[in-house]
């Protein structure tokens, strides 16, 4: 962290919680393509590095924060950090989250608020943290990654769920409360996408891999580059009058779920079209 007095940046400022690995990483290398300076918070020093290293390259100045999103106090401190570093805020993206696969009743109340903690707490503790930052810039937005599980059903992973719905509320809360302030709060629902993160978490094995993937309209996972473009169209211009919605880069999971088998059955695959 740098105790620099504060100057006031000319690119505007993107936070992404958890922009070291993975999905995170992606939308930092997609801001950085669209001129913004990048702060990125995460708990490991080692993701953090390696993730700054990469949107260097890209052109950014780059702002590295430990920060564990589950504690307040390092929440603040982070966004001082920030006002000290770059002197404003434009942009934040709520994407850190923990996971784990397990029934709901092998759910222990430590590995519960582990998740809750993560994803639902640190949301919120992100956003008021960044909210007089944000109130200040010309164009601020809030972007917050969920999961299709929000709505549906997460089977092995209730704690995710019921935390990602939380932060389906929160968007929409967030995005009435704060509209008088010019701030955009949205979200982004990505379908499965293979990170090093999920791969140790959720897409443990091939069987959970195809099963998944049979599960998908579109037939296959997606890239973290395919959900970093959808944030980088909620959070610019284009979306200007775009608020409290949240758009899904699934492939089709979420409307597709169940009936996937059904549709195969019914009318099998005929193969390419005849001449
Ligand atoms: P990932 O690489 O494991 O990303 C999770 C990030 O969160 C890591 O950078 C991790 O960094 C950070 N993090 C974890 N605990 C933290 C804490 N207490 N404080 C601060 N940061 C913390 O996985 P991903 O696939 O890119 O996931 C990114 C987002 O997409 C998540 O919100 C996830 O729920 C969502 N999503 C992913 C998929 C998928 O299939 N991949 C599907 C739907 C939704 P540290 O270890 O350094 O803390």
């Amino acid at each position: 962290m740098t105790t620099a007095s504060p100057h006031h940046e000319a690119k505007p400022v993107a936070l992404i919680t958890g922009g070291g690995t993975g999905i995170g990483r992606a939308i930092g290398n997609a801001l950085a393509a669209d001129g913004y300076n990048l702060a990125i918070a995460s708990r490991s020093a080692e993701h953090l590095a390696a993730g700054a290293a990469e949107l260097r390259g890209r052109g950014a100045r780059v702002l590295e924060i430990p920060t564990d999103v589950r504690m307040p106090d390092q929440v603040d401190r982070a966004i001082e950090a920030i006002r000290a570093e770059f002197g404003r805020l434009d942009v934040l993206v709520n994407n850190a989250a923990g996971n784990f696969l397990a029934p709901a009743e092998r759910i222990t109340p430590n590995g519960w608020r582990a998740v809750v903690g993560i994803v639902l707490d640190g949301t919120f503790f992100c956003s008021r943290a960044a909210f007089p930052l944000l109130r200040r810039s010309p164009s601020p937005s809030i972007v917050n990654i969920v999961a299709a599980y929000a709505w549906m059903a997460g089977p092995g992973t209730a704690h995710s769920a019921a935390a990602k719905a939380g932060v389906v509320a929160l968007t929409r809360s967030l995005a009435v409360e704060w509209a008088r302030y010019g701030i955009r709060v949205n979200a982004v629902s990505p379908g499965p996408v293979r990170t090093d993160g999920t791969d140790q978490q959720l897409w443990v094995s091939d069987t959970i891999v195809e099963a998944v993937t049979k599960g998908v309209p579109l037939g296959r996972f997606g890239t973290p580059e395919e959900i970093a473009e959808a944030v980088r169209f909620l959070v610019s211009s284009r979306a200007s009058y775009i608020t409290g919605d949240v758009i899904s880069v699934d492939g089709g999971q979420w409307l597709g779920r169940g009936i996937m088998p059904l549709l195969e059955n019914a009318f099998p695959d005929p193969g390419p079209p005849k001449e």
